[in-house]
């Protein structure tokens, strides 16, 4: 194992774990990926299967188990707030459903000084790109079957 390299990622979660994946893309690229939690057994079922997020949530052995502060709209209650604790982050933690953001939301931010790259023509492409959808149609995603 090398000690250099040409970046250094801390956290494989869903965003440390993709731009891992991109970067390496390119073999002359190191990437090195710290990852504080354990690693992602293949052989743990309740990461693999939907339902699986009933019996991790809350459990230390899988989520980081952060509390909110008190809540003054909940009258002083803190909150659960889950995430992950493993490689593959807090996506190893949830639901298994996917979708894309409000397109309204999008052409909002875009609005703003600065942010005319984040309207919803700019990012349809990367949605669609790492989409694998079964449906197809003008909004389809790239890799439709
Ligand atoms: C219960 C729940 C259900 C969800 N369900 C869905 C869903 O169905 N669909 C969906 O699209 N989104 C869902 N989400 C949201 C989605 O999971 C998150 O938005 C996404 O995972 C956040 O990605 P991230 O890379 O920012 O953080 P994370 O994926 O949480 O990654 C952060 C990583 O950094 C690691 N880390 C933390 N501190 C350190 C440190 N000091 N050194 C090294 N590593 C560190 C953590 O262990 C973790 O692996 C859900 C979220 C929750 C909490």
């Amino acid at each position: 194992m090398t000690d250099s390299f040409d970046h250094v990622i801390i956290g494989g979660g869903s965003a440390g774990s993709a731009l891992a994946n991109r970067l390496s893309a390119d073999p002359a690229r190191r990437v090195l990926v710290l990852e504080s939690g354990r690693p992602d057994y293949s052989w743990d079922v309740l990461m693999r299967m939907p339902a699986g997020i009933a019996f991790t949530r809350g459990v230390s052995f899988y989520d980081w188990r952060y509390r909110s502060e008190p809540e003054p709209g909940l009258r002083g209650r803190r909150m659960n707030l889950p995430a992950g604790r493993m490689l593959g982050g807090t996506s190893n933690l949830y639901g298994m459903l996917y979708q894309r953001g409000n397109p309204l939301d999008y052409e909002g931010w875009a609005a703003l000084p600065g942010m005319q790259n984040w309207g919803y023509a700019n990012v349809l492409p990367y949605f669609k790109r790492m989409e694998d959808a079964e449906v197809g149609g003008r909004c389809g995603g790239a890799g439709v079957r």
